[in-house]
């Protein structure tokens, strides 16, 4: 009675392997165009929330992360 091992190559699977704390965790970035305080969580569109613009600060740095739009 030995069927353990009969799939066992797919059989492991590591799911949600970075469920760490970036799920919930939102970072909070300051809108290029008009300041709002947009707060992203991870796999959001980089875009403000208030007028759409597509150029966000991250708070307390100084890196610009910029989407092209096209
Ligand atoms: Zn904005």
């Amino acid at each position: 009675m030995s069927q353990q091992q009969t799939n066992n190559t797919t059989g492991f699977q590591i799911t949600n392997q970075n469920t760490f704390e970036d799920t919930n965790r939102s970072v909070k970035y300051l809108c290029g165009d008009c300041d709002a305080e947009v707060a992203l969580k991870r796999g959001d569109p980089i875009r403000c929330k208030e007028c759409g613009y597509r150029v966000l600060y991250k708070q307390r740095t100084n890196r610009m992360i910029q989407f092209e739009a096209r």
